[in-house]
């Protein structure tokens, strides 16, 4: 089977709450597992969320390695504990929005829990591009876009450019 391409907004699927992966299944993992790998490698982004690339969401995405040492390449079930009093605003990109920049408000650090994909539980610290990251997938999986962070009038022409651009 081929990759599965990514949904672009205004797609259903990236508005629904991906399900928590129980891990009483291994091959569930190892499926979701594959089918990241497989629509991450035909692209350039940060992370990948599952619900960008399923109708049948699990609650996981997919990072790149150049967060290798900061979190497993595979996060399953991520929560954000606690974050910062401190934010900073920067342009975000979403492989769902291709060519769209937009001024993102997000925690200079946070603390999350996670499920690696042998289903360790991991807690750890994040700061900068990895915490930035993190919120943003975090928000895929439940159902929350970068569109969602901007004025209507400004959202409204997002939609429309991405319809025509079909
Ligand atoms: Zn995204």
């Amino acid at each position: 089977m081929g990759a599965k391409k990514i949904f672009r907004y205004p797609h259903d699927a990236l508005r629904k709450v991906s399900s928590p992966e129980s891990f009483s299944y291994s091959s569930h993992v190892d499926s979701v597992v594959e089918e990241l790998d497989d629509a991450f490698k035909e692209t350039i982004g940060l992370a990948l969320a599952h619900c960008q690339i399923s109708d049948d969401s699990t609650r996981a995405f997919m990072c790149s390695d150049q967060f290798a040492g900061k979190l497993a390449l595979y996060v399953f079930n991520p929560q954000i504990i606690s974050v910062s009093k401190e934010k900073t605003i920067e342009s975000e990109g979403c492989l769902s929005f291709p060519n769209i920049w937009l001024p993102i408000e997000r925690y200079d650090t946070i603390e999350v829990v996670y499920n690696n994909w042998i289903g360790d539980k991991i807690e750890t610290k994040l700061t900068g591009l990895a915490a930035r990251m993190f919120q943003h997938e975090v928000d895929h999986l439940d159902g929350k876009l970068i569109v969602d962070y901007v004025d209507r009038k400004k959202k409204f022409q997002i939609r429309s450019m991405m319809l025509k651009g079909r």
